[in-house]
């Protein structure tokens, strides 16, 4: 039985050393929201199947590949006669990197309902946890249909669904968002948000109230990413705050994912609220401390080493 079944959109990711209009040297990699979360999740020890689609080109190669290296089932990415997308980063100064999307159209963007329902079918046992991001449903209605299909089939068969909110503002309209988004919340066991997403996800006039919303409907953790501050978990009758791990951030973009793969792995290992949250920070950390969406992300081995002080060298 996996542990987790995610689906989403996986692209070839460039990422620039300089500025992208004054030429040069990018090193080139792979990206994606749930890709991220399924990395973190193997690095750490977890079976995890994605669901997905690239193109018959060496992008889709390569994306096949990285997630095969780091572990992740591949069984269920489709090849699609549309070629695989690609994301541009430019780091355009410390702290602020610049990202652009050329995925419409994209093979990762054509996912269907039949490609989740194959992939349910596929698997001997469904998954303990579905984990869906707010980026897949705003890649069109097809991924969006294979998003609400992903969820009724893990609910049926008692698999318990995570939403990680992910608001793409350049992908929809925030009235369309706040649609999608409040109704999969509502579906959801967990549900993830920065403390400015939550508003997407549920009504209320403040976060309280709406994180009232969410566990009045049946959700049973809301957890909130409050960047450098650390992150809050609110269930129906425990509120915990832990402040985010002190490392020099040399880039922040992933560790929403990363924070997203160490709370399910906490999850699945049957920690209790205050140990799946630290976990949940300690993967965030690793991935603001090192560069790359997903290439920081720690082994199980190596969670301890935020605890050693500045400036060890480990032998
Ligand atoms: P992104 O979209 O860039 O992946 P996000 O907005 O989804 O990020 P954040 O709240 O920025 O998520 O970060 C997730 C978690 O990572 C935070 O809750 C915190 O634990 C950790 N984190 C973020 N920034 C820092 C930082 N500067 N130092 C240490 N930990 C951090």
């Amino acid at each position: 039985m996996p542990d987790v079944l995610t689906l989403g959109e996986v692209m070839a990711c460039l990422r620039a050393d300089g500025q992208v209009r004054l030429g040069g040297t990018a090193r080139m990699s792979v990206a994606g929201a749930e890709a991220n979360v399924a990395i973190g999740l193997t690095r750490l020890g977890h079976d995890v199947v994605f669901v997905g689609a690239v193109g018959p080109d060496q992008l889709g190669e390569l994306v096949r590949r990285t997630l095969r290296a780091e572990g992740v089932g591949i069984d269920a990415i489709r090849t699609d006669p549309a070629q695989t997308g690609i994301v541009v980063f430019e780091q355009r100064v410390a702290g602020l990197t610049r990202v652009d999307y050329h995925r419409h159209g994209s093979a990762g963007a054509r996912l269907s309902v039949s490609d989740v329902a194959e992939a349910f079918e596929a698997i001997p046992a469904p998954p303990r946890i579905l984990h869906i991001t707010g980026v897949t449903p705003a890649l069109g209605e097809g991924p969006e249909r294979a998003v609400r299909a992903a969820v009724r089939l893990a609910r049926a068969a008692g698999a318990r669904v995570c939403l990680d909110v992910n608001h793409r503002n350049r992908l929809w309209s925030e009235t369309l968002a706040r649609q999608v988004l409040t109704e999969l919340a509502a579906e959801a066991d967990i549900v993830i948000a920065s403390d400015d997403e939550l508003p997407l996800a549920a009504a209320g006039d403040d976060e309280a109230s709406r994180v009232r919303t969410l566990l009045a409907g049946g959700v049973a953790e809301v957890v909130v990413k409050r960047g450098p501050a650390g992150a809050t978990v609110f269930t129906a009758d425990q509120t915990l705050t832990l402040p985010a791990r002190p490392v020099t951030a040399v880039d922040v973009i992933g560790a929403g994912d990363a924070f997203v793969a160490g709370y399910l792995s906490g999850l699945l290992d049957g920690l209790p609220l205050d140990g799946r949250l630290a976990r949940a920070i300690t993967t965030g950390a690793f991935a603001v401390g090192g560069h790359g969406d997903w290439e920081g992300a720690p082994t199980r081995a190596e969670l301890s080493m935020l605890d050693l002080p500045d400036g060890t060298a480990v032998r």
